[in-house]
């Protein structure tokens, strides 16, 4: 019997270790559960609270969306270190403000959540939201220096039965919507939220629909060599055809996609068709041509592009040589170093790449050179306006003169009259693309306008004979 019983020693050193592991669990739990930079909840630990507090009476709850504005520029600027700092101290503001029963979280990088309990006081959301954001208003002190910020906030009323997803959707809307305005501004999603950003979030769920059923279809345009007026390229441009709305261009979706991340799936399905198409044509003898696909910043940022693409490639049998990735001037200056990096990566694939609508973003010199690409297309606002505008002329012929210094081949974007192409001639422009030589074209009929192709040679003999 004695042997079973614990000595007060023993027992203690039990407790303690009980004790111990209790501890540490806890403490387990609450890393799972919290945002190791500010101590507060992190996305899973908020979105725990939020669902057991709606369970519990989701009457008189409000949740907020704060999202702070240009905040990569603190990161890419001050580095990291202070970026880190910054989000502590936007924490500690909020935090101040709230009353015990209220909840805040940081959701990522620059994005924080907030659980407000209003249900004795209704007008307590929008005083609390105006303090809070006139609170980030004041400068914050960061290496000794003071520094202004802009912060988005959005606020969305929990309404009987309404569940976690939708209501942060709500808040997400409603921070959008602040957005759109400059310095530190909220925004109440309520039924009267503009028709527009509720067809936001039904185009949205929308796409995703799309996507599945395969509503998206890719047009191509070519691209023809003003030398032998022959197509010696495609440019995929993808179109959504809408069950009630028609042909949707990329404009209208491209945007939101890009926003929500479904850029991210859509552009595999671009790559994949695109190949695919490329396959197709090949198998029916055209002459071997390049296949230019757009790519989105986002893109670049996700780690599984390399190797996706790499299996793509393999799948569809396709020498890489002949696939070219288009990237618009303003996603390559956005993060440059990292987008160089994966840009080298891709390149030893055996792709390669091509800076589109240049001359719309702030391209410097030194950058272009650094730019592992190929290509420049100057963009059609400049082509467009060239036989009018001598202006527009000089910048054409002088971003012809910069490329090919560059060692780089020059298209148009956007031609349009005889009168543009004769000028781009004149200019040693090396390949044309716009509606002059084609609109973009359906697989079918840009097979049958590659068919008889010899045609577009005509037009540029014309042209040259003429003048
Ligand atoms: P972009 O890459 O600069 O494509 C050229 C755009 O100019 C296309 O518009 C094309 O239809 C239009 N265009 C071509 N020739 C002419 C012309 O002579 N006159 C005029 N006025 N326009 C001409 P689209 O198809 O509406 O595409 C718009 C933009 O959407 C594209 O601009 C590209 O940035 C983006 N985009 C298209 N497809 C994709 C895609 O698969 N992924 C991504 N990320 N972006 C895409
Ligand atoms: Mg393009
Ligand atoms: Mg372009």
């Amino acid at each position: 019997m004695a042997r079973d019983q614990l000595s007060p020693d023993g027992l203690q050193r039990c407790l303690r270790y009980v004790d111990e592991r209790r501890h540490q669990r806890l403490l387990l739990e609450g890393l799972a559960v919290q945002d190791p930079l500010t101590g507060i909840a992190n996305r899973y630990g908020f979105l725990g609270v939020l669902k057991a507090r709606l369970e519990e009476e989701a009457e008189g709850l409000v949740l907020g969306h704060l999202d702070l504005d240009n905040f990569r520029h603190v990161n890419d600027s001050l580095g990291y270190q202070h970026g880190d700092q910054l989000i502590n101290q936007v924490a500690v503001r909020v935090k101040e403000l709230l009353d015990p029963g209220d909840t805040l979280a940081r959701l990522g990088s620059d994005e924080f959540a907030l659980l407000l309990d209003t249900q004795e006081d209704p007008a307590r959301a929008g005083r609390m939201a105006t303090r809070i954001v006139d609170a980030l208003a004041e400068p914050f002190r960061v290496d000794g220096e003071s520094l202004l910020l802009g912060c988005s906030l959005g606020l969305a009323r929990a309404e009987h039965d309404i569940e976690a997803d939708p209501l942060m959707w709500h808040a997400h809307i409603a921070m959008r919507r602040a957005k759109t305005q400059s310095g530190c501004t909220f925004h109440i999603y309520d039924e009267w939220l503009n028709r527009s950003e509720r067809n936001l979030a039904d185009l949205e769920t929308e796409l995703r629909r799309a996507l599945r059923r395969d509503e998206l279809e890719l047009h191509y345009q070519p691209r023809l060599c003003m030398q032998t007026g022959q197509v010696v390229g495609l440019e995929a441009l993808v179109r959504w055809r809408h069950a009630e709305r028609g042909l949707l261009g990329p404009n209208e979706f491209i945007p939101l996609a890009e926003d929500t991340g479904l850029i991210i799936p859509l552009g595999y399905w671009v790559i994949d068709r695109a190949l695919r198409d490329l396959r197709w044509l090949l198998d029916r003898d055209v002459a071997p041509l390049h296949m230019a696909i757009n790519l989105s910043f986002r893109q670049f940022q996700d780690s599984k592009l390399l190797p996706t693409l790499g299996r793509l490639i393999d799948e569809r049998g396709i020498d890489p040589r002949w696939i070219e990735f288009e990237l618009t001037e303003t996603a390559v200056m956005r993060r440059t170093e990292q987008v160089i990096k994966t840009m080298k990566a891709l390149r030893g694939l055996g792709v390669r790449f091509s800076l589109d609508d240049f001359g719309t973003g702030y391209s410097s010199f030194v950058h272009l050179s650094a730019l592992p690409i190929a290509l420049l297309k100057v963009d059609r606002s400049f082509v467009g306006g060239m036989a009018s505008h001598p202006e527009n002329r000089r910048l054409v012929r002088a971003m012809i003169n910069l490329a090919h210094n560059l060692d780089l081949t020059v298209v148009a974007e956007g031609v349009e009259t005889r009168d543009e192409l004769a000028l781009l001639r004149q200019f040693g422009c090396d390949q044309a693309q716009g509606y002059l030589i084609s609109k973009p074209l359906p697989l079918a009929e840009l097979a049958r306008f590659l068919v008889f192709g010899a045609r577009r040679g005509n037009l540029l003999a014309d042209e040259s004979a003429g003048g």
